[in-house]
């Protein structure tokens, strides 16, 4: 079970003056069960990359393979790939339109030709697994906050029992908790659900806290496609194309520069704690 992308092309707008190459011969195999962040400038060309997995976008060369089958085949069931490959988009809005919160999260079940009580069964299910407090199932989605509208929105995808969740940006313009709170729930789901999980993300310290691989794009192409340690060890490339790594790590570094011997490729909190209580003989 995964997704193998060979070769893929994508060019807005061919043969206008418009015509942009979004993506240049992407290479790429993502395993089920991983958990994979994807990071990159504005305009890297991240969200077109991720609109291909579900076949939203076609590539304008190359092919993509899902489970070993080529998505761009003759007869290909996209119905069924969109059902196990669910995206959540950046803008919650977008993908709200229901009357109330059960009904707009019953409807991708509902799509998939399931019964209302099925559906319903399915729903409920999804919302208790983002953690949405049951007092607003029957409220419009569109009066909910904007951490709740994610989780709305994320619960619709779950809804379906996809076997691949990619979310573009979830957590953007959220306070820390609630940020906090969304990126635990989707790690749980992933360590419990065994769903492999693609997060597009801005934020250096949340692909370093969750991801188990990091990809990296830069102008449509992929520029780093490795562990997170090995990639923020080329903080310095990195910074050249306007990212940077986590802030624990260049305190680590700095630590190392005034003498304490701590480990400096650290990436998140928990290591450097470890690290520094380590050097100092605690
Ligand atoms: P990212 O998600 O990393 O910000 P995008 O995939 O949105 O990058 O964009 C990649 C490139 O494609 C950018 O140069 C962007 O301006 C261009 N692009 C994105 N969407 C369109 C579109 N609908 N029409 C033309 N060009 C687009």
């Amino acid at each position: 079970m995964s997704i193998k992308i060979e070769h893929l092309n994508y060019v807005y707008s061919e043969g206008t003056a418009y015509e942009k190459h979004a993506l240049k011969d992407i290479c790429l195999e993502i395993p089920h069960g991983e958990f994979v962040g994807i990071i990159g400038h504005t305009g890297s060309g991240k969200s077109t990359l991720i609109q291909h997995l579900n076949g939203l976008i076609k590539g304008t060369s190359g092919a993509i393979y899902y489970n070993g089958e080529n998505i761009y085949q003759d007869g290909y069931d996209m119905r069924a790939l969109r059902s196990q490959v669910g995206l959540v988009f950046q803008y919650p809005e977008h993908q709200l339109f229901e009357i109330d919160v059960l009904t707009d999260v019953c409807f991708g079940p509902k799509n998939q030709g399931l019964s209302q009580q099925e559906c319903e069964a399915r729903a409920l299910e999804a919302l208790k697994l983002v953690g949405l407090k049951e007092k607003y199932y029957k409220s419009s989605p569109f009066e909910l906050s904007g951490g709740q509208k994610r989780r709305v929105a994320i619960a619709g995808v779950l809804a379906m029992r996809p076997k691949v969740l990619v979310l573009d940006e979830p957590t953007a313009g959220l306070d820390p908790k609630g940020r906090d709170e969304i990126l635990d729930q989707i790690a749980y789901l992933h360590k419990e659900s065994d769903l492999t999980v693609i997060l597009v993300s801005h934020s250096m310290e949340d692909v370093a806290n969750y991801a188990e691989r990091i990809i990296v794009m830069n102008k449509g192409q992929v520029m780093y496609d490795d562990a997170p340690h090995n990639v923020f060890k080329h903080y310095k490339k990195l910074e050249q194309i306007g990212l940077a790594a986590p802030q624990i790590t260049y305190i680590m570094h700095q630590l190392k520069e005034d003498g304490l011997d701590v480990d400096e490729n650290i990436i998140n909190l928990e290591e450097a704690k470890e690290s520094i209580l380590k050097s100092l003989g605690r």
